[in-house]
């Protein structure tokens, strides 16, 4: 392992050597566990080796209500090694909920826990980093690729396309970063204060702020198997993202309206015009004129009722209205 590790700096307050918690979340991933759990162990042990992790660091699988027999691989993985730990849910809940639970079990056991897919396409060396960034004193680190050299060219453009749609809406959005992170205890005690249902991380994360930094890595292909997000779950993933963060596109509705209701005046002109000037069809003027008066009033309209229930997407969210970093109390 690397001595650079080693010899960096401590923050005070940090642990020299933090129980690590890698939190995997597996659904359906009988064709890798039994790769890739031994390298997430063999990470650790590297750790450790490094004097970064401490020996009780572990690996808590969470099981997402997987089909086929990645349960019974991980409990036969974890008579032969206790470091490998897990949770299996009841149903398919998402990798997003999968990812929650895993958190919210290991955030009373471990100082610090990195989530990372069970494909291992990120980078244990990232993790490493992570792990001596979190000494020094940060509290959310965000695995960031360097490339997508390793995605199709439907996912790469579809997902550069997403973020820049995601910031326009005003969304704070870490640029090609997934789920690879590492969280402290701190940042995992104030996630769980986020008790929505429609859960997005990577929007949460920038909005719980703390001390944060970046490891970019390069993302490897799938150890094996195949992706377990369908185009219909990606999809899904998406449209919480936006509605989840953001009343923006209720707004625009109301925007719509007001400036067909501009546009009225226009049309209303025209529409005379050609009235007066015998060059209009009995009855035409008058269904123009009511079309586009009332289209523009039930848009307006939609659009203010779009604003209270903006207020109440935003209350029913429950979410924390601030969250304490430091305290200097007595
Ligand atoms: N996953 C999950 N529940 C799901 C779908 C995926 O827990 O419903 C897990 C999956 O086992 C993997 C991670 O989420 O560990 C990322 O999925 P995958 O690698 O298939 O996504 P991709 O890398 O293709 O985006
Ligand atoms: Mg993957």
């Amino acid at each position: 392992m690397d001595l650079n590790l080693t010899n960096r700096k401590v923050a005070d307050g940090r642990k020299e050597r933090p129980t690590v918690a890698f939190v995997v979340p597996c659904y359906n991933e009988n064709q890798v566990l039994r790769q890739s759990l031994p390298l997430l162990l063999g990470a650790l042990d590297g750790m450790s080796a490094a004097g970064i992790a401490s020996q009780d660091s572990f690996v808590l699988c969470v099981d997402d209500g997987s089909k086929d027999d990645t349960w019974k691989i991980i409990a036969a993985m974890h008579r032969a090694d206790k470091r490998i730990k897990a949770i299996r849910l009841s149903h398919n809940r998402g990798q997003q909920n999968a990812l929650l639970a895993g958190l919210m079990t290991v955030r009373t056991m471990a100082d610090a826990a990195i989530t990372i897919d069970a494909d291992l396409q990120d980078s244990l060396e990232a993790a490493a980093e992570m792990v001596a960034l979190y000494r020094e004193g940060f509290d959310i680190i965000y695995g960031v690729r360097a490339s997508r050299k390793s995605d199709s060219f439907f996912k790469r453009t579809s997902a550069r396309a997403f973020y820049e749609f995601q910031n326009r809406l005003g969304l704070e959005t870490i640029y090609d970063h997934s789920e690879f992170r590492l969280m402290s205890r701190r940042a995992l005690d104030i996630l769980a204060e986020y008790p929505e249902r429609n859960l997005y991380l990577r929007g949460i994360m920038p909005a719980i702020g703390l001390r944060h930094a970046i490891v970019t890595y390069d993302r490897s292909p799938r150890l094996a198997g195949e992706t377990k997000y369908s185009f219909m779950k990606l999809l899904s993933l998406s449209i919480d993202a936006i509605t989840s963060f953001s009343a923006r596109p209720m707004r625009l509705i109301f925007l719509i309206g007001l400036i067909l209701l501009v546009a009225d005046i226009g049309v209303a002109a025209w529409v005379l015009m050609s009235h007066f000037a015998g060059k209009a069809m009995s009855g035409w003027s008058s269904l123009m004129l009511s079309v586009w008066f009332l289209g523009s009033l039930m848009l307006i309209s939609l659009g203010i009722i779009g604003e209270y229930v903006g207020k109440i997407f935003n209350e029913v969210k429950r979410r924390p209205r601030y969250s304490i970093q430091d305290e200097l109390l007595n």
